[in-house]
């Protein structure tokens, strides 16, 4: 059984993703004995502050393998997020975690299918470090929706991952297109049911993620069940 623990933690490094996403790295309690499965997520919150006393989920992003920091990644739309775009390195933010069943278990042995949108990313990514730090044979297939080129988080990473991982492929579709300055020659438009029959390869053996709004994952899955996919090789991770 996974102990849950509260620590307060030090940002090692603040990292400007894109225009909209911040990463932020605490870090590792190094001799607490912490220890999380890649996909799960901390509850994050102020230390001591006199009004904000909410924590809110944030997954962490970094493999389960680094024990340098943890890394999450949030986009600033309300009360915490708008307190995390002020922090700095050497400020100090409370986690208690690691909580979810939502991570990639290092027994599996099917396909691994990762679909995600905007900073749904973040546990996927997780697993793709880990599964590439470990050397981990399973194929594995991320699609991630973005809505446009500038906003693709982890971009530099994912395009050379391939060079690190020989098992993993990415597609990534951009769904507002129009909006964008950049010349983008790769997919667009939603993720839909023809971009997951071109990208699952062997759909009875596959275990899928899907991460990112409730619109989004429902959509995901009926199109997923629609073509003989089962409940129980889906995973998923619900924010809102
Ligand atoms: C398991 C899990 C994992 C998660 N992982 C991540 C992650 O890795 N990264 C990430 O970015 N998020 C993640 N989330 C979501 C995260 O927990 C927060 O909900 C999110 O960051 C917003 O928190 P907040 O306090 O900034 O916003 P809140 O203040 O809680 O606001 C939430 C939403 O309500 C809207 N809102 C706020 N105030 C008002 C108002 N007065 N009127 C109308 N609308 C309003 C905001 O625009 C926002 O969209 C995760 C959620 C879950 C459940």
């Amino acid at each position: 059984l996974q102990q849950v623990q509260e620590h307060i933690l030090k940002i090692v490094d603040v990292v400007q993703e894109t225009p909209q996403v911040r990463l932020l790295r605490v870090e590792y309690p190094k001799g607490s004995g912490l220890a999380y499965l890649p996909g799960q997520f901390f509850m994050v919150s102020l230390v001591d502050h006199p009004q904000i006393r909410v924590s809110r989920a944030y997954s962490v992003a970094s493999s389960p393998l680094n024990t340098d920091y943890i890394e999450i990644g949030f986009d600033k739309v309300g009360v915490l997020t708008t307190k995390l775009f002020d922090m700095k390195v050497g400020d100090s933010l409370k986690f208690k975690g690691p909580y979810g069943k939502f991570f990639f278990d290092p027994s599996y042995d099917e396909d691994v299918v990762l679909i995600g949108a905007g900073t749904g990313i973040t546990p996927l990514m997780s697993i793709i470090r880990y599964c590439t730090d470990k050397g981990a044979k399973n194929p594995i297939t991320l699609l991630y929706s973005a809505r446009t080129p500038e906003s693709i988080i982890y971009r530099k990473e994912l395009d050379g991952k391939k060079a690190q991982n020989p098992h993993f492929e990415h597609t990534i579709t951009i769904t507002r297109a129009q909006e964008t300055q950049e010349k983008w020659e790769g997919r667009v438009g939603r993720a839909d049911e023809a971009l997951l029959r071109a990208s699952i390869k062997h759909p009875s053996k596959s275990i899928v993620f899907i991460c990112g709004a409730k619109e989004f994952v429902f959509s995901m899955i009926a199109m997923l069940e629609g073509m003989g996919i089962k409940k129980e090789q889906i995973k998923t991770d619900v924010w809102g």
